[in-house]
């Protein structure tokens, strides 16, 4: 998507070997116009899988699967990561492994929020070693849906995220693809 690689070259930070910051309009500031352009390419590459609802974690999550959701005409969940007084004990939970934060979350989806039979799209900011797709995929299993794909707005592709999914057949479609970090500077892979 090429709006969003411009904006990738244009705002983001490489940190280190193999994070990318993009705080000023995915993951602290938000560019509505931007989430809704990438809601609507998710939603226009899912249109045939007749999906019944959107899951993602929180929170960078968030923004673009509300707008996924929208353009899908769809509910969105998100998976909590810290237990609430509110949430029930009636619920599905994954562990994660950030690689960013270096930590272990717990996710959890209450079971009211989650049918059997559903059909479920999985959407992610990034998709790096593919812990959080993974966690996602093991409540949509615990709950008896059937997972359509996982939408990724970043993906890097010299991480194994998509070797972990690959392997469990899942369709990943991610809107832009990034291939190396080279002396600071984001190469990406050639668009199919
Ligand atoms: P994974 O679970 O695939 O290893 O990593 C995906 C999660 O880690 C995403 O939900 C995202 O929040 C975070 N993440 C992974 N790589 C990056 C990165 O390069 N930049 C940022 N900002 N977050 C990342």
């Amino acid at each position: 998507m090429q709006l969003l690689e411009q904006r990738i070259q244009k705002n983001g930070k490489v940190i280190g070997e193999d994070v990318l910051k993009v705080d000023t309009f995915l993951n602290h500031q938000v560019d509505p116009q931007l989430m809704q352009a990438i809601g609507q390419e998710f939603a226009h590459r899912f249109a045939d899988e007749k999906v019944d609802r959107v899951l993602t974690v929180e929170s960078s999550g968030i923004a673009p699967a509300v707008f996924t959701a929208l353009a899908l005409n769809v509910p969105l969940v998100f998976a909590r990561k810290k237990k609430s007084l509110t949430l029930t004990d009636d619920n599905y939970q994954a562990d994660v492994y950030s690689f960013t934060k270096q930590e272990t979350n717990h996710i959890i989806v209450d079971k009211r929020f989650i049918q059997p039979g559903e059909r479920i799209l999985l959407i992610d900011d990034f998709l790096a070693n593919g812990q959080a797709v993974q966690g996602m995929l093991d409540i949509a299993k615990a709950a008896g849906t059937t997972v359509v794909g996982a939408g990724i707005v970043i993906e890097k592709t010299f991480q194994r995220g998509r070797t972990l999914l690959d392997d469990q057949q899942v369709r990943i479609e991610a809107l832009a693809r990034i291939k190396a970090f080279e002396n600071g500077h984001v190469v990406f892979e050639p668009e199919a």
